[in-house]
């Protein structure tokens, strides 16, 4: 290691990964320190239930990384990274049997709402679909990394997307497109009436028609691994097992780049109360099974599609969010996201066996157990589920943030997703990857475009931090 680095970043979440090899791309010297053995953050695989069962403990569907302009410039796939496609992208089962579903094609997602909403549908995303690679990196970079490069198609988005979802799916007449699109806002436990709640929608929609939502061969790790590979043969090194708490613990650097909560932020770099009006969100609640066979869904469309989203209608879906956001409670019938890899990925598990995992909302630093209401809501929609259950390993808030502290509460989106803090995050500035220290960047989902993974913070920060590389 040289005695003074251009860059040191400290956290190998995807954005922490991503801002690494930005600068060691182009040319400057750079080291990652994270805290665990192994890279990842909330994009990792272990087997956390029976051997030869492959479990994303995290992330695990990929609309947003096979969409991410700052993923799809590097070159990932030899690196070993492999996107496998269910038949369907997504699927929302309703009581009666029948699903909604978000497929790659236009049309068989507005013909599975109904008549009524078909042509509504199609109005509300067919303009985008030509620009979406434009708008998606106009919107990714916002606010202003770079000057819009179709503002009029940007602007357009905004008035849909700005408004609370609620008033977007006024346009719908029937409960299942208006349930389908509430269970889209939940992705990023976002309560529906929010500010901007539209646009979250509009983007996940978006995304599924122009790249689908697949999942990565043999687990999420795959793309930290190839993230991280990419970095060595950059020159980068990386350094495993490496908790920082002070910025003493690291080599003298030009810049550091913290892939971090603010929270250790302030912490770790002195910030003091710099953050304090930072707002962490609810919860989640996260169970992964290792089954017997396939989910035994009763909506056959549910049966082919990698991500099915379960909740009645947008009032359960909303009473869900409102519970474990705003009530302290845990919802009585939690809105629950579940992938199914295995319908994509038969690497994952044992033939024959499947990995499935899934979420609800509970409040920040809930202590409960939402095992049984959880399963309760999936033997609605899976006659059979509980008999299919090999093993399954369980990780309430407390469980989440001692497993990567950024899941602060057990928030896995490392910040509040409403209010401006939506869009302007961690503070209300357009800088928003400065800190009060010259050198000491921030790269984490708590700076926008927020979570998922999708390395754009990363992307971003890179950025503000190369410019300031070359001034110094
Ligand atoms: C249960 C669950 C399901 C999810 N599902 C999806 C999904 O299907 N699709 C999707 O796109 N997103 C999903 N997400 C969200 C996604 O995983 C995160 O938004 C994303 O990982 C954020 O990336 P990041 O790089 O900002 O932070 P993280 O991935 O959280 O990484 C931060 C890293 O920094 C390390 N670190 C923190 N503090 C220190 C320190 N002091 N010293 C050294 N290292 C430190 C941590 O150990 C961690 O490795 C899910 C998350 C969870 C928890």
């Amino acid at each position: 290691m040289p005695s003074m680095l251009d860059a040191v970043v400290v956290g190998a979440g995807p954005n922490g990964l991503t801002a690494a090899v930005e600068l060691a791309r182009r040319g400057f010297s750079v080291a990652l320190f994270e805290a665990k053995d192994t890279v990842g953050g909330g994009a990792r695989t272990e087997e956390l239930t029976l051997p030869g069962f492959h479990h994303d403990p995290c992330s695990a569907a990929h609309p947003l990384a096979v969409n991410s302009p700052a993923f799809r410039a590097l070159p990932l796939e030899r690196y070993g990274l492999q996107w496998l496609h269910p038949e369907l992208p997504m699927a929302h089962p309703f009581p009666d049997g029948t699903a909604a579903v978000l497929s790659r094609s236009v049309g068989e997602t507005a013909a599975s709402f109904g008549p009524r909403d078909a042509g509504a549908y199609r109005r509300l995303v067919e303009p985008f679909l030509p620009k979406w690679d434009t708008l998606a990196r106009d919107f990714m970079s916002l606010p202003m990394t770079a000057l819009p490069r179709d503002p009029v198609t940007l602007a357009r988005f905004g008035l849909l997307g700005l408004p609370p979802s609620t008033w977007l799916t006024r346009r719908f007449r029937d409960e299942r497109a208006r349930t389908l699109f509430a269970g889209l806002v939940a992705h990023v436990m976002a309560p529906l009436g929010g500010f901007a709640t539209g646009a979250i929608g509009l983007v996940f929609a978006l995304a599924a028609h122009a790249r689908g939502w697949p999942v990565a061969r043999g687990g999420s790790q795959a793309i930290s691994d190839a993230l991280a590979a990419y970095l060595k043969d950059l020159g980068g090194s990386v350094h495993t097992d490496y908790e920082v708490k002070r910025l003493d613990d690291l080599p003298p650097a030009r810049a550091y780049v913290f892939d971090t909560s603010p929270t250790a932020l302030a912490r770790i770099a002195g910030f003091g109360d710099h953050y304090a009006n930072y707002r962490y969100g609810p919860g989640v609640f996260k169970i992964d099974y290792a089954l017997d066979g396939p989910v035994p869904w009763t909506a056959p469309q549910a049966r082919t599609a990698g991500t099915v989203q379960i909740g009645a209608d947008s009032d359960e879906i909303g009473a869900a969010l409102r519970a474990a956001s705003r009530e302290g409670r845990a919802p009585d019938a939690p809105f629950l996201i579940t992938v199914q890899p295995g319908v994509a990925d038969p690497t994952r598990a044992p033939a024959g066996k499947h990995v499935f995992w899934a979420y609800g909302h509970v409040p920040n630093g809930w202590t409960g157990d939402l095992t049984d209401a959880m399963e309760r809501q999936l033997e609605r929609y899976a006659p059979g589920f509980r008999d299919r259950i090999l093993a399954r390993a369980t990780a309430g808030p407390p469980e989440l943030a001692a497993r990567n502290a950024n899941y602060v509460g057990g928030d896995i989106a490392s910040g509040a997703v409403s209010g401006l803090q939506l869009l302007l995050r961690p503070k209300l500035s357009l800088f928003p990857y400065a800190t009060p220290h010259p050198a000491v960047f921030i790269c984490s989902s708590a700076t926008p475009p927020g979570p998922g993974v999708h390395g754009m913070s990363g992307h971003n920060a890179a950025k503000a931090v190369w410019r300031r590389l070359r001034q110094t």
